[in-house]
């Protein structure tokens, strides 16, 4: 991780090495922490964020399904989000805010004081490599399931959940893939540890629905909207695993990993192997955001308060 100066912690900003908590805190034991990750992209208009209201509802969507107390209003924390940009003097960035309880209650139940809240942000470049974007990686369906529905809530972006995310990435990365991609409860297609899914086949898109176990993804919804934009048709729907097999082409949507083709699943050739043709128009039209060649429609860039 490369280290920037600040960091938004205990209601300030500090410099990066200050912002520490105490181990005993609620969060590190129990996983007690709601987060986001958005990105700042270097845009041909200065630094914009982009859909950090989305990001940061689904931030707040989290703290309310655990029950926890933001200690702020959203419209401050993203005006928190605008100072750590600036403090920082990123062009780009990717920016984690986290939620979590504190040092207080050992107790499971713990403390109901409002959650601690911290923002971060560091350059990052591309999640999966930069070759992955043009290459595709190999991926592998895990022999972990993903969370099953009303165990632990998936539209949560918590802590908690990644340790399934974990166990999907670790066992990947053992048997040689980029990434593993989970299965849900019922054996139907879920989602990568950290990557919402899309295959295609006969030019429509599938991706599976809400109820497959999976984050609602704002890369699943920018895609969503991009595709439409293109007539092209998307069902959200529930896949069985064989489908990721069969399709013409697949790629994996996310924050961190942008849109990523996949080339082999299971150790079988996806399509022709390579980047599929609607995956690569939709990529082109994805970082068009950021250079101005596709129209920003949905309002999805923020420009950078004082940028
Ligand atoms: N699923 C999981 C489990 C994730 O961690 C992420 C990354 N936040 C995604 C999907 C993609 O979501 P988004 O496009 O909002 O980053």
């Amino acid at each position: 991780m490369e280290e920037t100066e600040f960091i938004w912690h205990g209601g300030k900003l500090v410099p990066w090495r200050e912002a520490t908590v105490h181990v005993m805190s609620h969060a590190l034991h129990y996983a007690s922490s709601v987060f986001e990750g958005i990105r700042v992209y270097d845009t041909k208009e200065g630094p914009a964020f982009l859909c950090l209201g989305s990001h940061m509802r689904r931030l707040y969507d989290s703290a309310r399904i655990y029950r926890m107390e933001m200690p702020m209003p959203q419209e401050e924390l993203e005006a928190i989000c605008h100072k750590v940009i600036s403090a920082n003097k990123l062009r780009s960035a990717y920016v984690r805010p986290i939620a979590f309880r504190g040092y207080g209650a050992i107790t499971v139940y713990g403390s109901q004081d409002p959650a601690e809240v911290s923002v971060a942000a560091f350059p990052w470049g591309a999640y999966l490599g930069e070759e992955a974007s043009e290459k595709g990686v190999d991926v592998g369906i895990s022999s972990w399931t993903r969370l099953a529905p009303n165990t632990l809530p998936t539209m949560a972006k918590a802590g908690g959940n990644y340790l399934s995310s974990q166990l999907i990435s670790m066992e990947a990365h053992r048997h040689g893939y980029t990434e593993g991609i989970g299965l849900d409860a019922n054996g139907n297609l879920s989602e990568g540890a950290g990557e919402n899914l899309f295959i295609i086949r006969n030019g429509v898109l599938h991706t599976p629905p809400l109820t497959a176990s999976i984050l609602p993804g704002i890369t699943r919804g920018i895609t969503i909207n991009l595709a439409n934009r293109m007539d092209l048709e998307v069902r959200e729907e529930a896949l069985p695993r064989e489908a990721l097999y069969v399709a013409d082409e697949v790629f994996m949507t996310g924050t961190a990993t942008e849109i990523a083709p996949i080339r082999s699943v299971d150790g079988i050739q996806v399509g022709a192997g390579k980047r599929g043709a609607i995956t690569k128009r939709l990529q082109e039209a994805f970082f068009g955001l950021f250079d101005g060649s596709t129209e920003d429609t949905g309002g999805w860039l923020e420009p950078l308060s004082n940028g």
